[in-house]
């Protein structure tokens, strides 16, 4: 989805991907930082820019990586939605692929639209998997040996069987989610609801009785464009376009967002002892996470050992708590996030760490620790080697955050990977790629 937008100090056009949270213009070099008040509003333009009494229907807008954890395994994907946010029968139930196919821009105050305001509220049950026990026939072949004489000979005789197997769903979870509102303009024609972008009806029924059935108002959204300077010493941060976590070199310091505007976040370096001085031109940042975990025990390394059946032999002080889970901290494909969730948590990292920002580039940090958290559970049924043992405890698994640190880890490169020795696990830059466009 990308929008369109003017840079707000030199009027250039800037085109947006819906993932950017920095604006940059290419014209000025501005860069800044986009706070929605609530969430992101954005609309289609009219085919007809000179249409009057255009009105906006709104629709809510869902998109992030979906986790779910079923008795037939763990699987992920990603859930991109719109809906109706009115109760109505005259609009269509979704935008369907119009967001991707058109350009769209932010709705401003001084474009003094009329709104129909959304009367559903937005809620993750819409875009949950609503069953969460389901149950097919399944075919199952089999061959029977039957003994046929004496000498010991065997008949092989195929049989089929029907057999009825349960699906339950035990866990979903939704990890860099976004949910904006997208208005979409139409106008009335004849007594008809028309969609403006298509200039054509939009639907057959009698036309309208009432004078308009819906309530209308103008809105005053804005989004704030805030300078990406460090609030510790004023400096330029350093940051990419769709980066969650602010850095500053000046003061070594790293700043994340929250509604009242750039806080604290703590941060270490991890010294590696199994890089190549000179080797290491790339950072990876991970989020160490301490929960405390309810409805499963898991507070300290030595359970973490036994919950995967790990080939290990339990050391003194591993039945201390703390325990972490580790994650990654930038985005890229869900099963390949998975996967070095699961090798870094494994891997009980015990090195140590330096206080300050890395000397090489750090790739962009585009997932928050609050994305980590949404992922534990997950990754906590990845982790437990017996499933059918773990897989019905998730439903009554409590967490609570206690504490985030945001860890950066040297790696070594070749032409395709990354990989990190002290660790022992390798990133293909491909799956990086695709990731960006998550
Ligand atoms: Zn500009
Ligand atoms: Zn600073």
């Amino acid at each position: 989805m990308q929008i369109e937008h003017q840079c707000p100090r030199c009027g250039a056009p800037v085109v947006l991907e819906e993932t950017d949270t920095l604006f940059t213009c290419s014209f000025c070099k501005t860069r800044l930082y986009m706070k929605p008040r609530d969430c992101f509003r954005y609309c289609f333009s009219p085919a007809d820019p000179l249409l009057e009494q255009v009105i906006y229907v709104p629709y809510w807008r869902f998109r992030g990586v979906h986790y779910t954890c079923r008795t037939s395994g763990i699987a992920n994907g990603i859930v991109d939605k719109t809906f109706l946010a009115v109760e109505s029968k005259h609009f269509p139930q979704s935008l369907g692929l119009r967001p991707q196919a058109l350009k769209l821009h932010f709705v401003q105050p001084a474009d003094n639209f009329r709104f129909i305001p959304p009367g559903i509220p937005f809620e993750k049950s819409f875009v949950e998997a609503k069953h969460n026990v389901t149950y097919e026939t399944v075919t199952v072949h089999e061959t029977r040996f039957v003994r046929r004489g004496t000498e010991g000979d065997y008949a092989e005789i195929p049989i089929t069987r029907r057999e009825l197997r349960e699906e339950r769903l035990y866990h979903e979870a939704f990890i860099a989610d976004t949910m904006s509102l997208i208005y979409t303009p139409m106008f009335v024609r004849n007594g008809r609801f028309h969609d403006a972008i298509l200039n054509e009806p939009l639907y057959d029924g009698p036309p309208l009785h009432e004078s308009f059935p819906y309530e209308v108002f103008s809105g005053s959204w804005a989004v704030d464009f805030m300078p990406t300077l460090c609030p510790e010493c004023g400096w330029d941060t350093l940051a990419e376009r769709d980066s969650r976590i602010l850095l500053c070199n000046t003061c070594n310091s790293a700043w994340g967002n929250d509604r009242q505007g750039l806080k604290r976040i703590s941060f270490a370096t991890a010294v590696s002892t199994k890089t190549a001085q000179g080797s290491v031109r790339q950072y990876l940042p991970f989020w160490r996470i301490r929960v405390e975990i309810e409805g499963l025990k898991l507070d300290c390394y030595a359970d973490l050992v036994r919950l995967g059946n790990l080939p290990r032999v339990i050391q003194p002080g591993w039945e201390e708590p703390p325990f972490f889970f580790w994650t990654p901290a930038f985005k890229m494909t869900p099963a390949v996030y998975r996967r070095m969730s699961k090798q870094f948590t494994i891997a009980n990292f015990s090195g140590e760490f330096d206080d300050r920002l890395p000397d090489a580039p750090i790739q962009a940090i585009n997932l928050t620790a609050e994305d980590a958290v949404d992922s534990l559970i997950t990754i906590i049924a990845d982790l437990g080697i017996n499933k059918k043992k773990v897989l019905p405890l998730l439903p009554d698994i409590k967490i609570t955050p206690r504490e985030a640190l945001l860890v950066f880890f040297p790696v070594t490169e070749t032409d395709h990977e990354y990989i990190q020795p002290d660790i022992k696990c390798g990133l293909m830059k491909n799956a990086l790629e695709k990731g960006k466009n998550i």
